[in-house]
C-alpha cells in the first residue's frame, strides 16, 4: 500500500519502526524495537558498540530482513515493497559504498543513473550535489586517493543524489579528525529541511548539538526516547544539590538527615567538606541553608546539580 506517510499526533511520520526483532544465530541483536521519525526532524540514534544501531538501520533501508515487526518509510512498507521504499531513502552505511577506482564526478554520475535520475536533469543534479558537498576541487580525483573526510563526503553524495525524502546515516563522523567532524556536522544541519534524517552515533555531544529527538538503544532495546530537553528533565526531576562547608561536614550531615524529604546521596567522610543530597521539594533548600548558618559551618557553596546527557547515558546503560 502506498501513501504519503502516516499522520500521527505531532506531524507526518516518515520512518515508522514497529516491534522489530532480529536474531543472529543464538544472539538477539534487536528485541522489539519501536520508534518513529517525523518529517523534517534530525533524529539521533544513540548506543554503545553492539547496541543494535547498524542492524536497525540496515532493516530500515531494506538491506536486511527482520524476524518480526514492520518498517515503513514515507508510508511504504519496506519489507513488502523494497524497491519503491528504497527510492525514498538515501543510506550512508558504516562502510561508505564507494568505488575506489573511479573518479569522484564519474562515480556520482554513475550512482545518479543507477538511482534513475532523469537523463535531462542528470548533469545538473550531479553538479548540485558536488557543490553542496564542496567536492568541486576533487571532482576529477580518484576516490581511492582522497582523505577519509572527502571519502565520507562522496559517501554522502551517493546517498543524496536522487533527492531522497529520508536520509539514514550510520555513524557519519566515525574516524574523522575534529575539523572534519565539525564540517560533516554542519553539512548534516544544512540538509535539514530538505531531508528527514536519522543518524547514529556514540558521540554524545554530537547528538546533543544536532538532534530534535534522541533514541537511546542498549542491547537491542530502545531504553529511552524523546527530545534532548525532555530526557534530561526526566532525570533532573529529583532536585540534586551539592553543599560545601568550611568545617564540620559530618556533623552537619547528621543534622540534615533529620529533615523530612531530604535524601543523602552518599555518606560523607570526615575529611570531605562536600555533602550531596536530593530533595523532593526545592523549598527545603532554605532549611538546609539555615542549618549551615545557625550551626556556624561556614557556607562555601550550595549548588544545584543537573544531569548531563552523559550522566543519563551511563545511568541507563549500566
Ligand atoms: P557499533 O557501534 O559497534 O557499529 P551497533 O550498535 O551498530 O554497533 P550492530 O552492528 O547492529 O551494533 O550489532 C548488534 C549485535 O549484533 C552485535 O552483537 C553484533 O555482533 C551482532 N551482529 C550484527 N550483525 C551480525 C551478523 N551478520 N552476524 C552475527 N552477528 C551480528
Amino acid at each position: 500500500m502506498v501513501s504519503f506517510g502516516d499522520q500521527e499526533e505531532g506531524g507526518v511520520v516518515l520512518i515508522k519502526v514497529s516491534n522489530i526483532s532480529k536474531t543472529f544465530g543464538g544472539l538477539k541483536a534487536l528485541d522489539e524495537i519501536s520508534f518513529h521519525v517525523e518529517k523534517g526532524q534530525i533524529v539521533g540514534f544513540l548506543g554503545a558498540n553492539g547496541a543494535g544501531k547498524t542492524t536497525t538501520m540496515d532493516i530500515i533501508c531494506g538491506c536486511l530482513g527482520s524476524d518480526t515487526g514492520s518498517v515503513s518509510v514515507s508510508g511504504i512498507d519496506v519489507l513488502a515493497e523494497p524497491v519503491l521504499a528504497k527510492k525514498k531513502i538515501g543510506y550512508l552505511p558504516d562502510e561508505p559504498p564507494i568505488h575506489h577506482d573511479m573518479l569522484v564526478k564519474e562515480f556520482i554520475k554513475y550512482v545518479a543513473k543507477v538511482r534513475s535520475v532523469p537523463k535531462n536533469i542528470l548533469d545538473e543534479r550531479v553538479s548540485e550535489v558536488i557543490e553542496k558537498l564542496s567536492l568541486n576541487s576533487m571532482e576529477d580525483r580518484l576516490i581511492g586517493n582522497l582523505s577519509k573526510g572527502y571519502k565520507q563526503r562522496v559517501g554522502l553524495a551517493q546517498a543524496l543524489v536522487h533527492k531522497p525524502e529520508v536520509l539514514v546515516l550510520d555513524e557519519p563522523t566515525e574516524g574523522l579528525d575534529p575539523k572534519q567532524i565539525v564540517q560533516i556536522r554542519e553539512l548534516i544541519l544544512s540538509l535539514k529541511g530538505e531531508h528527514t534524517i536519522l543518524f547514529s552515533s556514540h558521540i554524545l555531544t554530537e547528538v546533543e548539538s544536532l538532534c530534535d529527538k534522541l533514541i537511546i538503544v542498549d542491547q537491542g532495546r530502545v531504553i529511552e526516547q524523546g527530545s534532548y530537553g525532555s530526557i534530561l528533565s526526566k532525570f533532573n526531576q529529583k532536585h540534586q544539590y551539592s553543599l560545601e562547608v568550611r568545617q564540620g561536614a559530618s556533623k552537619l550531615e547528621g543534622e540534615l538527615r533529620s529533615l523530612e524529604g531530604l535524601t543523602l546521596v552518599r555518606p560523607n567522610s570526615s575529611e570531605d567538606p562536600t555533602i550531596e543530597f536530593s530533595v523532593e521539594d526545592p523549598e527545603l533548600i532554605d532549611s538546609v541553608a539555615s542549618s549551615v548558618l545557625k550551626g556556624g559551618y561556614g557556607m562555601v557553596q550550595l549548588a544545584r546539580k543537573k544531569a548531563s546527557l552523559e550522566d543519563v547515558f551511563f545511568k541507563l546503560t549500566n
